[in-house]
């Protein structure tokens, strides 16, 4: 938490760091490294709001090696402390103005002084990777000799390999008696590869963030250490992997920092298939194209219309939705399909849908449709929406606030659809397509009702509007289904 929430951008308030925290313990992870006590007031608060909570899991503070970050930390009532000793001569020099003689001092002194005061350290050598290494086996033996319970050597800017890893982890464990972390930055985009190079040397502890998430590049992601070494390495570990993915829409949430949608193991694509080989060869066995199922991590796969759909993909979602087209309407709908992916645009289920029903000579009336929308907001005035939708020709009404226009109107639709369908957003993307304050904006949801998602689209050049479209016609995909006669309203 404490390197994680160093991302550009990221600020996390005290309940939020809460809710994550007790997630993490949820999970299963060993150590919380929670904050770092001495930075302000309201780390501290949200530091002793976490220690006050008896979780299972060690709780740490990060702090520097001086006697008032020690302070701090065991004013925060955390067990441990990340204590961040620089021993690079760059770090040493040009940020500290001191010498290696005055911080090999100053660690025995953090370390003596924070042991005496009954916390357990862990000693982060900050920027270790690029420090001499007969010092850096001085400095870890002081700390040792002070009582520190592990060492850390921190890849501080990610110039590790995964062989020079293993190289510095196997040097390192013949010379400390004490349990030796691992540290990773992803400047190289090896993090992760690094982090499981060093465990493979005898480092037996793992320094991770969701999302791998951290300043610039991020660190060495959880998630990733953890399928590496349940999947291919096939280790016990006390994480219940099915929380993986909530874990990560919740600190994407939290935090605000969305990961791409190819990123291994939580990536909005790591278990979505389009190609017509891929998706007939899943369709036929998941383990053809899947190296992990996707429930192993708490999450569903999704096979996704487009250009490159396989005519099997196609038909499977059609049959989701009830539609039976003959042979000739079919190839009509795989050809508008393919067309509408030719021009560049994403293929959506709702595109879909509208297509098939376009070729079927279905449509009409949809089953939700958007009657009136108001909205109140501005400066000093909570946003308020209040929406009223027909929903198979009844009248419902809606209304709610939330943290800006799009979010109330959203909230609001949820309300009036809440009960009679458990419709839920999964995803929210904008984008501009122009550049200029009239662009047309657009937006695109991920929608889920029961273990069916949906995508849709909407276009338009008011941003609540383009989200309302959205939102709306991806619950129009979830509520039709042409199996049946159209479903009562149950209300
Ligand atoms: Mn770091």
């Amino acid at each position: 938490m404490r390197d994680g929430e160093q991302t550009p951008g990221v600020s996390l308030v005290a309940e939020n760091k809460l809710r994550i925290a007790q997630r993490l313990d949820e999970l299963g992870v060993d150590v919380i490294e929670a904050g770092f006590a001495s930075v302000s007031e309201g780390e501290m608060a949200a530091l002793r709001l976490i220690t006050n909570q008896d979780l299972r899991a060690e709780i740490s503070s990060a702090g520097r090696g001086l006697k008032g970050d020690i302070d701090a930390v065991l004013k925060c009532g955390a067990s441990t402390m990340s204590m961040i000793i620089p021993t690079s001569d760059l770090h040493i020099e040009c940020k500290l103005h001191k010498t290696r003689d005055q911080v090999l001092k100053a660690t025995e002194d953090c370390v003596l002084y924070a042991k005496d005061h009954g916390l357990k350290v862990d000693l982060l050598a900050e920027d270790a990777t690029r420090s001499d290494f007969d010092y850096l086996i001085k400095i870890f033996q002081t700390a040792v000799d002070a009582g520190v319970d592990r060492v850390t050597p921190c890849d501080t800017v990610g110039i590790l390999t995964p062989d020079r890893s293993f190289d510095f982890f196997s040097k390192l464990t013949d010379k400390i008696s004490v349990p030796i972390g691992v540290h990773c930055h992803n400047d190289f985009g090896m993090a992760v590869a690094n982090t499981i190079a060093a465990l493979g040397a005898g480092a037996q502890e793992a320094h991770a963030t969701v999302n791998g998430l951290g300043e610039r590049a991020g660190n060495a992601a959880l998630e990733e250490i953890v399928i590496t070494l349940r999947s291919l390495y096939k280790l016990n570990l006390n994480i219940k992997t099915p929380l993986l993915y909530s874990t990560s829409q919740l600190v994407s949430r939290l935090t605000g920092i969305h990961t791409q949608p190819n990123k291994a193991i939580v990536g909005e694509n790591a278990f979505t298939h389009e190609s017509g080989i891929h998706t007939q060869g899943i369709l036929a066995n998941p383990l053809t194209y899947e190296p992990i199922s996707p429930e192993l991590v708490g999450c569903t796969r999704r096979i996704a219309p487009g250009k490159h759909s396989g005519s099997n993909a196609i038909r499977a979602n059609l049959a989701n939705m009830g539609l039976n087209p003959n042979e000739e309407q079919f190839n009509d709908i795989m050809q508008r399909i393919k067309e509408l992916g030719d021009k560049g645009k994403t293929v959506m289920d709702a595109d879909v849908l509208a297509i098939a029903e376009t070729v079927l000579g279905l449509g009409g009336d949809k089953p939700i449709q958007l009657v009136e929308m108001t909205f109140v907001g501005g400066n000093k005035v909570t946003s308020t929406a209040s929406v009223r939708l027909k929903v198979q020709g009844q009248d419902v009404w809606g209304s709610a606030i939330g943290v800006g226009p799009v979010d109330a109107a959203i909230n609001a639709v949820k309300v009036a659809i809440a009960e009679a369908e458990p419709i839920t957003l999964e995803q929210y993307n904008v984008k501009a397509i122009t550049g200029g304050t009239d662009a047309m904006v657009e937006v695109v949801v991920h929608m889920r009702k029961a273990n069916r998602t949906v995508t849709a689209m909407g276009l338009r050049e008011d941003i609540v509007k383009a989200s309302m479209e959205a939102v709306i016609s991806g619950m129009n995909v979830l509520k039709t289904d042409y199996n049946g006669k159209p479903t009562p309203a149950s209300f």
